[in-house]
């Protein structure tokens, strides 16, 4: 008789990274040769920087080929103390950081030591992917908070508050956000810390595309509004993103001591340590020289004036509607206006699982559906990539949308 494996409830009910699922379903397409116009997964196009390349050579030149502490290097903790005090101000010591797998590693760590069954998370929507199934994998509930298009996507302060229950554990802000590109204002985020130090709530704030800032939104560390919101605040960013460095995996935690080797403990059972060779060359690209983080924003911000150009066009002829993002690399956009409608291909579709799925048939365009980031009837269009592909992909989105 064959074995019949019984998963555990959390991975019964655990689904794909809809950003990764959506990713490779363009990827499938293109191993069958059709020609893929992909906006799917948000990483920047660029080759990571020739001086943090050379690092990593330099470092396993050096024998830096073993494992390392489970909490990664002192030296690249030291780096990333350097970094907040350089770019911020903050003092932190070595003690309050973690080193881990990528920033998604970082936050599953958080969440993981933090909360159990019985706990609320408050996550604002639209919210990045991974948010919801991290906390749902620990027995712990998300509570999700709907911003709207009108407020930018950004959580008020009276919206967090009166998420807050005595059950409350953490909140989870993303600035700027994946997938709308909000930028909080510093007066928004004052607002904010003022209520986590009320009610004293603590604030995971994912700061992982706080390089890419665009127009005259500026950025502020969470951790910035005095030290009574710096005590509550739990900084998750790293390398991914600012330095086009997604596949060495490197994010980082600043938090308070005892989280962190609550983090550090779990981390040492879990993975040992994060990749030694990336360890090293993290701490090129933090003390390195930052004019290629500058070269790859300004690029970025070339491809959103040109991508939001080409929205506000199809605002007016369609009635897709988006808020212009701040920062990251996405736009988030709504496309309810064509549900019902005959689009390319005669295709009719009432929700936008079913829209990213007609356009990727028949215009063989790639986005990722809003229903996979708790926001039914928004789709989302990655940005990091080439203008010639994404005036191609834009043309194709109108060509669909006119029917
Ligand atoms: N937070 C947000 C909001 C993200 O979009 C991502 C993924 N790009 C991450 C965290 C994880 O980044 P990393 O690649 O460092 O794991
Ligand atoms: N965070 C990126 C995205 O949202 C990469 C994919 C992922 O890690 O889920 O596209």
């Amino acid at each position: 008789m064959p074995l019949e494996y019984r998963l555990s409830p959390a991975c019964q009910t655990l689904k794909p990274s809809a950003t990764i699922a959506a990713a490779a379903k363009a990827k499938e397409l293109k191993s069958k040769g059709i020609k893929v116009y992909d906006f799917t997964l948000g990483e920047p196009d660029f080759n990571t920087p020739q001086h943090i390349r050379e690092a990593a050579v330099a470092a396993m030149d050096a024998g830096h080929t073993h494992y390392t502490a489970s909490g990664g290097i002192l030296e690249l903790k030291q780096a990333v103390c350097r970094l907040y005090e350089r770019d911020y101000g903050l003092k932190f010591a070595p003690n309050q950081v973690l080193i881990s797998n990528g920033a998604k590693h970082s936050i599953h760590n958080v969440i993981t030591s933090l909360c159990g069954p019985g706990d609320e998370v408050i996550i604002p929507t639209p919210y990045w992917v991974s948010y919801s199934a991290l906390v749902e994998l620990t027995g712990a509930t998300a509570v999700l908070v709907p911003t709207t298009e009108a407020s930018g996507f950004t959580l008020s302060a009276e919206q967090f508050a009166a998420a807050i229950t005595p059950r409350t554990k953490l909140m989870m802000l993303n600035n700027p956000c994946n997938p709308t590109g909000a930028a909080y204002t510093p007066a928004q985020l004052e607002a904010l810390a003022k209520v986590a130090v009320e009610k004293n709530i603590p604030v995971l704030s994912d700061e992982i595309y706080e390089k890419l800032i665009y127009g005259d939104t500026q950025f502020r560390c969470f951790a910035t509004f005095g030290s009574e919101v710096a005590e509550r605040t739990i900084i998750v960013s790293g390398v991914s993103k600012a330095y086009a460095m997604t596949g060495w995996r490197i994010g980082w935690t600043i938090g308070p001591v005892d989280v962190i080797k609550a983090m550090d403990n779990l981390q040492s059972q879990e993975t040992s340590n994060p990749c030694s060779i990336s360890q090293y060359a993290s701490i090129a690209a933090i003390d390195g020289p930052q004019e290629s983080v500058e070269a790859m924003r300004v690029e970025f911000e070339k491809r959103r004036d040109y991508v939001v150009g080409r929205f506000n066009e199809m605002r007016s002829k369609f009635g897709v509607t988006f808020a212009e993002p701040g920062g990251a690399f996405y736009v988030f956009f709504n496309v309810e206006k064509s549900f019902g409608k005959k689009l390319g291909g005669g295709r009719v579709v009432n929700n936008a699982t079913d829209f990213c799925t007609a356009l990727l048939e028949e215009a063989h365009v790639a986005l990722v559906t809003g229903d996979a980031f708790g926001a039914p009837g928004y789709v989302r269009l990655s940005f990091a990539t080439s203008i010639e592909l994404l005036q191609a992909g834009l043309d194709r989105l109108e060509a669909f949308l006119a029917g």
